[in-house]
């Protein structure tokens, strides 16, 4: 799959038996619907990190930020901005459900101490 954000390829990676697609270029992780939660829960994020070779620096920024495409279906991603993490901006697939972070997000995601607020927000969000 083409990545959201550049001109990369998404590769999958496995995490638990759950398989993520990772772009080699700009690090930024594809997340199905209900993936995310996945990988919320139990910490599994903390595994994905080393997958990403310990890159966990936060790329985007809300100034430069460009939702860009949807690997799956090529819709136009909405930028969302965390209303639970200051500066965290997401990007969601309104067709699919599918959710882009852009390199380091997860781990801020993760590595909150309302963790727990962002999975039920994201379990809210997906499945209408
Ligand atoms: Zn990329
Ligand atoms: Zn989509």
């Amino acid at each position: 799959m083409q990545c959201a954000k550049c001109q990369g390829r998404l590769k999958p990676i496995e995490v638990d038996h759950i398989e993520l697609d990772r772009c080699e270029e700009c690090r930024g992780l594809w997340f199905d619907p209900n993936e995310l939660n996945e990988v919320l829960q139990h910490g599994r994020y903390k595994l994905v990190e080393p997958v990403f070779g310990g890159n966990t620096r936060l790329v985007s920024a809300p100034s430069n930020h460009t939702p860009g495409a949807c690997p799956r279906c090529k819709t136009d991603l909405t930028a969302i901005e965390s209303l639970v993490i200051d500066g965290l901006i997401y990007d969601d697939c309104p067709k699919c459900g599918g959710i882009w972070l852009d390199a380091g997000e997860l781990a801020v995601l993760g590595s909150h101490p309302d963790a727990q607020a962002m999975m039920d927000f994201f379990t809210k969000a997906q499945s209408v």
